[in-house]
């Protein structure tokens, strides 16, 4: 609770910005094998490690490693910036998402006082819990590109004149906004329902999971089909949609990808897990 006081008020109000540490250069869909160690000693826990793809960790206020303990348990440990040890290198080449940072993280001997450790975290399963709820966000993320791209190819085809009409006076074009807003229709109720068992407390790993596979990839069909409509214009930044298209893949793939999620629902269908670290 002394934890959420400090921090969370602050970057509610965007004082303070935070980011989240959890895939490693060598763990990414198996971050449950994750190898940055945190060392108990004395009142210290001392950190060594590396992370990879960590959003805003470059100037974060504060970002949260995930480590494995002393027992083996993974835990979340508050890292303040500035602490000694705590490096951060600004990835280049992307070409999703360019509006935020990503960031490779070493972590050499960074010590921080035990009382740095997130109260609640004292396993992977904790870790999960973080991932169900921002899971969810990503599926809202998903709904939020696709809209975008249908309102982009609806737009365009009303105004683009071809054999001397509009492309949206076609009946092909018009088969395909229809079918991309039952696409985005689709993915809006996925995701009251889901927010409505979330705010109820039901919300379970595999519904957050159900909910961002599906999205992912019904957005990334709307996505191209908008971009396609758009001709050549499509791949041009000044109409837009070239952007979503490039974001559209990293939402597909970031918070767990369209696999893992897929297996995630799969484990919770058939009580089988078709993924394992061991
Ligand atoms: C733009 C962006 C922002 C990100 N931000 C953050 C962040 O802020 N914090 C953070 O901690 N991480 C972040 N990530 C990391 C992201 O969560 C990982 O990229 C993602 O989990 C996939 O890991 P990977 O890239 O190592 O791919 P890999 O795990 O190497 O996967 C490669 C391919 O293999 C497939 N695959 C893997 N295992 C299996 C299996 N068992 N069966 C079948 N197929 C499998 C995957 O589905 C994928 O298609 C970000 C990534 C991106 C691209």
């Amino acid at each position: 609770e002394e934890q959420k006081q400090y921090w969370l008020p602050p970057m509610a109000r965007m004082e303070k910005i935070g980011a989240f540490g959890l895939t490693e250069p060598d763990h990414g869909s198996d971050a449950v094998a994750l190898e940055t160690r945190a060392h108990r000693v004395g009142n210290d826990y001392i950190i060594n490690g590396a992370k990879r793809w960590i959003g805003n960790a470059s100037f974060a206020d504060v970002t949260v490693i995930w480590a494995r303990d002393d027992e083996g348990n993974v835990g979340g440990f508050l890292v303040e910036k500035g602490t000694p040890g705590f490096n951060t290198g600004i990835m280049t080449g992307k070409v999703a998402k360019r509006a935020v940072w990503q960031t490779d993280i070493t972590l050499n001997d960074v010590h921080v006082p035990v009382g740095n450790r997130l109260a609640l975290s004292r396993s992977f399963k904790d870790t999960a819990l973080v991932l169900t709820a921002t899971r969810s966000g990503v599926a809202w993320e998903a709904v939020g590109h696709a809209v975008a791209a249908y309102e982009i190819a609806l737009t365009y085809a009303k105004e683009r004149i071809q054999f001397s009409k509009p492309l949206a006076s076609f009946q092909i074009i018009q088969n395909k906004l229809a079918a991309m807003l039952a696409n985005v229709t689709t993915m809006q109720l996925l995701c009251l329902r889901l927010s409505q068992l979330e705010a109820e407390g039901k919300m379970t790993a595999a519904m957050a999971s159900l909910a961002k596979m599906n999205n992912a990839r019904l957005a990334r069909e709307v996505v191209a089909d908008a971009r396609e409509m758009l001709g050549g214009n499509g791949i041009l930044l000044e109409y837009h949609i070239a952007r979503h298209h490039a974001d559209i893949e990293a939402v597909f793939t970031y918070e767990g990808t369209d696999t893992i999620q897929s297996l995630i629902v799969g484990r919770e269908l058939t009580w089988m897990q078709a993924f394992s670290h061991r």
